[in-house]
């Protein structure tokens, strides 16, 4: 087993200041899979007074100077990217086939995204014909800390590192004390890329530790956050009190809206699609609401597929799902599938308990509830493992007023072969994004909410433009 106890602080590794040591286990087999140290406040504090050292130089460098390292790192990752893929599957579970398509391509998916959207940045620019020697200028906000989650850890930390770092801020990141060997690696990747010291630091820890301890720091300017709806809270209340801009990126509860008249192959891609990253994501599509006239038909054919769904190993070949994350998820999943039977709900397929031949290993049976009735607990709460929940609707106007009735507002699915109303549908959901007939957002979009599912905008353009503060200046001296 391998120890990853240091820190990445100004350039190099360094020992934490107290031994804390947290196991990271493998989910596939439930054992210990590295060890890494959970830092303290002097930890922290020294991250950021690193990024703080490193700000002023960094702002100053020329952004095609920063892209040009940004773009390095993108050789780093083709050098290591099994090893990347291996560490992703290792510690939070994704079946390693996933982890190569899926989940380790968005480093360089969001990477070139950014640095596409990057050279559209007007640094500085006229107001307008009407005042012509009033400028807007762009520069980085400062030093932000990043704090992401395990479900799909490389794309957060991407998300937030590579922005942070193009507009011209140093950052610390906190990464999923669950799953900390893949930033581990996008550290390694930065310092051989280039990074110059200070400008990426890295600090493991938990949220009550690290995590506040970032959104506190009165040296940081801002903080993203990807993760649950009540650390987002919590992370708000720690950050008030400096003021500080705050983005977040929160839970979900995606309804996807299938019309009787929808593609064929939309039910599929429909559980498919919850079912992906054993259903932990936040955009999951976990509220399937089928049109009544194809409501049983849609319901068997659910059953079917879902039911040929395998469960195994993450570190075996082969297009599986894998465990959950950890024991507190499976539990909570567990007590979930638990309130949908007591509640009422049909039990499609799946259920509680670990799949056949499965006595080890946080293995959830891929599990589909039919006739869920608005307002079970089912329906109401993000379940964060493969767990769907089925609902007819009437007409439209029912399926947008169930759709709309949920605090969150992630991504919402509308399948329909009918383009009026798919635009009608788009322009009533409450959500960041809507997704149409299985295609997917194009390159350059954000991903981003509303409502409690949190309002930040993460790549593209919008992307950078989170780290970038706006100044107005009168009677400015054009060149
Ligand atoms: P989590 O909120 O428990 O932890 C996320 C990160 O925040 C971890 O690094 C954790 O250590 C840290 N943290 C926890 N409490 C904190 C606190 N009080 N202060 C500062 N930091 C704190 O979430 P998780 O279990 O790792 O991830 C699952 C959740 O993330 C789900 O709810 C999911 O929907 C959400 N998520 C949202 C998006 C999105 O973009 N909207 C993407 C992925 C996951």
């Amino acid at each position: 087993m391998k120890f990853r106890r240091e820190f990445y602080i100004n350039g190099t590794w360094v020992k934490p200041h107290k031994a804390r040591d947290w196991e990271v286990i493998d989910p596939s087999t439930e054992e210990p899979c590295t060890v890494i140290s959970l830092g303290d406040q002097e930890d922290t504090n020294d991250a950021v007074s690193a990024a703080k050292a490193a700000l002023p130089k960094w702002a100053a460098t020329p952004p095609s100077q920063r892209a040009a390292i940004i773009k390095k790192v993108l050789e780093q990752y083709e050098l290591r990217r099994q090893e990347f893929a291996e560490s992703i599957s290792l510690e939070m579970g994704a079946p390693i086939d996933f982890s190569l398509a899926e989940q380790a391509t968005c480093l360089p998916w969001h990477t070139q995204n950014y640095l596409n959207a990057f050279e559209q940045i007007k640094w500085i620019r006229p107001l307008g014909p009407q005042a012509p020697k009033t400028a807007v200028t762009l520069e980085p906000i400062g030093v932000v800390g990043l704090i992401t989650p395990w479900n799909w850890p490389v794309n957060q930390i991407v998300l937030k590192a590579v922005p942070a770092m193009l507009a011209g801020c140093t950052c610390v990141l906190k990464p999923s004390e669950e799953a900390p060997l893949n930033a581990i690696l996008f550290a390694e990747f930065c310092h051989d890329a280039g990074v110059p010291p200070g400008v990426f630091n890295l600090v493991n820890g938990d949220g009550a530790g690290v995590g506040t301890q970032l959104s506190e720091h009165p040296d940081v300017e801002m903080i993203s956050f990807t993760g649950s709806t009540r650390a987002g809270k919590a992370i708000s209340r720690a950050a008030a009190e400096t003021l500080k801009r705050v983005a977040l990126e929160l839970g979900g509860k995606g309804a996807n809206l299938v019309f009787a008249d929808a593609d064929h192959r939309s039910i599929k891609w429909s559980v498919d699609r919850m079912m992906e990253n054993s259903g932990q994501s936040c955009n999951a599509p976990s509220r399937m609401l089928v049109e009544r006239s194809i409501y049983e038909q849609t319901v068997e054919q659910v059953a079917a597929l879902t039911e040929a769904i395998k469960v195994g190993p993450a570190l075996e070949p082969g297009a599986h799902i894998g465990p959950l994350v950890n024991k507190r998820q499976w539990d909570q999943v567990q007590n979930y599938i638990q309130k949908g039977i007591d509640e009422g709900a049909r039990l499609l397929c799946g259920g509680p308990g670990r799949p056949e031949d499965f006595n080890r290993g946080f293995y959830v049976k891929p599990t589909v509830f039919a006739d869920v009735k608005p307002g079970m607990t089912i329906e109401r709460e993000e379940i964060f493992g493969p767990v769907m929940v089925m609902i007819p609707f009437d007409h439209e106007e029912d399926a947008i007023r169930i759709a709309n009735d949920t605090p969150y507002g992630l991504t919402n699915y509308v399948q329909t072969s009918d383009a009026n109303r798919a635009n009608r549908l788009a322009l009533s959901l409450k959500s960041g994004m809507i997704e149409m007939n299985g295609k997917s957002r194009g390159a350059g979009s954000f991903f981003g909410g509303m409502k409690q599912s949190g309002r930040a905008r993460e790549g593209g353009i919008w992307g950078i433009e989170e780290y970038l503060e706006s100044k107005i200046i009168s009677d400015y001296r054009f060149g």
